[in-house]
């Protein structure tokens, strides 16, 4: 069945396509029935700030929503927060990261997992990312984690180990699917220290260990008190509030090769459907000189390292706007200043031009605009070419300005983009910059225009300029100086 907007039928709107990675094709959308469409995204282990790289496949995320969103589609999305269980090897041994920050910290895991996510939730608000229905804690859905490994023991997948029960992918014929890889060529050779069967299999269950110090997260499991093994969590929490079938997964390309590969073996088999989810998207890496951004390699920015230089989260949104979420994208000092220019004069275009009370325009130009921001929009989120076409109806001479400043109001908001850039409230406004546009004022009601005129300068030197507007001064910040 098709659920979308009139829109759609006016021809307003294309048809929806998204890129899906099982089939490796752009395949259109269809949802499954009637209610919301279920999208699920893997979220962070919180151990640690998320730098920026981390927040990429977030904003895709976001952007994906309020695409469908804007194509009439109601939603139901879930984001998990990983705070047990993701051990610093992805093979299944070292240390639980929660516990080893924990340990290092001397804090208890509990108020450093709470301490991380909101750290991670407050980012997400910065750059503009809506919040899901759904927030998920592994920690918090431990009974449906083993509800499903008890499913997946009485179908004969899985087998124990001294350390653990694990997932046996020998029996799983459609095992490497998504990766196209072997499970030997994603996997390696087995490990000595490992008691697994095969390279591939992975850790549902783990037991805490029977020497050292004692774990802070562990459950009692009817084979043994542990903790749940990474990827068994997705699977579960999805199924839990998705249903044993829904929509959309997205997470990152890493998550390819083992996590994923992982939560689709687990799911169709404890579920016994095929396919468990019928979209997968997977968003490309931000890099910084063509390598992963990764904490481990010690130069990891957060969004208070752009700040700093006097790049807002708004134009991280941006800049990340200019290329394609399955396109890595490299870390660029010129291109975020670019970024910031940019936004800035969309920005300065809309608020000065927006008149105050006014209906979307509907003439025929404006709405061969809004096709072929929905052309690119529907291809596969298609955010660089949708950009593109802001700035062809910024110089479109032919639509009035105002129609044109509701034009990229509305189809900006559509990627998310923050309008209200900063003015008197920004941070980086300082109060010797309002303490110069009060004086500035006094002296245009003064009359004293030189004096006016010569605090205009020095606000410029600063990089903001004043508009006098009937509603009194309008303060933009037009270029970010350098401390
Ligand atoms: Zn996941």
């Amino acid at each position: 069945m098709t659920r979308s907007d009139p829109e759609t039928h006016r021809g307003l709107k294309p048809k929806l396509k998204l890129y899906d990675s099982l089939t490796r094709a752009v395949q259109p959308f269809e949802p499954l029935g009637s209610g919301p469409v279920g999208i699920y995204s893997c979220g962070p282990t919180v151990y640690a700030r998320q730098h920026l790289g981390n927040l990429r496949p977030y904003v895709f995320a976001d952007l994906l929503r309020r695409t469908l969103h804007s194509a009439g589609f109601p939603l139901r999305h879930v984001v998990n927060i990983t705070d047990v269980g993701h051990l610093t090897s992805d093979a299944d041994h070292g240390a639980d990261k929660v516990e080893l920050a924990a340990a290092r910290a001397h804090t208890p895991a509990l108020v450093i997992t709470q301490h991380f996510t909101e750290l991670f939730q407050a980012d997400l608000r910065r750059v503009g990312v809506l919040a899901p229905e759904v927030w998920a804690k592994a920690s918090e859905h431990v009974p449906e984690q083993l509800a499903m490994i008890l499913q997946l023991e009485a179908r004969g997948f899985t087998y124990r180990t001294e350390d653990g029960i694990y997932f046996d992918t020998s029996r799983a014929p459609h095992y490497g699917e998504l990766s196209g890889l072997t499970a030997s060529a994603a996997h390696g050779r087995l490990n000595e220290r490992s008691a697994k069967r095969h390279a591939a299999d992975f850790a549902l269950w783990k037991f805490s260990p029977a020497t050292g110090p004692k774990r802070q997260l562990e459950w009692p499991s009817p084979w043994g008190t542990g903790f749940p093994g990474w990827h068994i969590e997705c699977s579960a929490m999805a199924s839990r509030y998705l249903g044993s079938q829904f929509e959309i997964h997205t997470g990152g390309v890493d998550h390819v090769a083992v996590h994923h590969s992982n939560e689709i073996v687990q799911a169709e088999h404890a579920l016994g459907v095929r396919p468990w989810v019928r979209y997968w998207m997977h968003g490309a890496w931000l890099t910084m000189e063509g390598a992963k951004i990764a904490k481990s390699a010690g130069l990891a920015p957060n969004l208070d390292d752009l700040l700093a230089i006097g790049i807002s989260p708004a134009v991280f949104r941006y800049y990340l706007m200019t290329a394609h979420y399955r396109s890595p994208l490299d870390l660029n000092l010129e291109a975020l200043r670019a970024a910031d220019v940019a936004l800035e004069r969309l920005s300065r275009f809309v608020r000065h031009h927006t008149p105050t009370a006014a209906l979307p325009p509907t003439g025929a130009a404006a709405l061969i605009w809004q096709r072929q921001f929905y052309d690119a929009l529907y291809d596969d989120l298609d955010a660089p070419r949708a950009l593109a076409v802001l700035w062809c109806i910024l110089a479109d001479a032919s639509l009035p300005e105002s129609e044109r400043a509701l034009l990229i109001a509305e189809l900006g908001g559509v990627l998310g983009l923050i309008w209200k850039q900063p003015d008197l409230s920004d941070q980086a406004v300082t109060p010797e910059i309002r303490r110069l546009v009060a004086e500035r004022e006094a002296a245009r009601r003064a009359r004293e225009f030189a004096r006016a005129d010569a605090l205009r300068a020095e606000l410029s030197e600063h990089g903001f300029t004043v508009e006098d507007r009937p509603s009194g001064p309008l303060v933009t910040r037009t270029r970010t100086v350098t401390p």
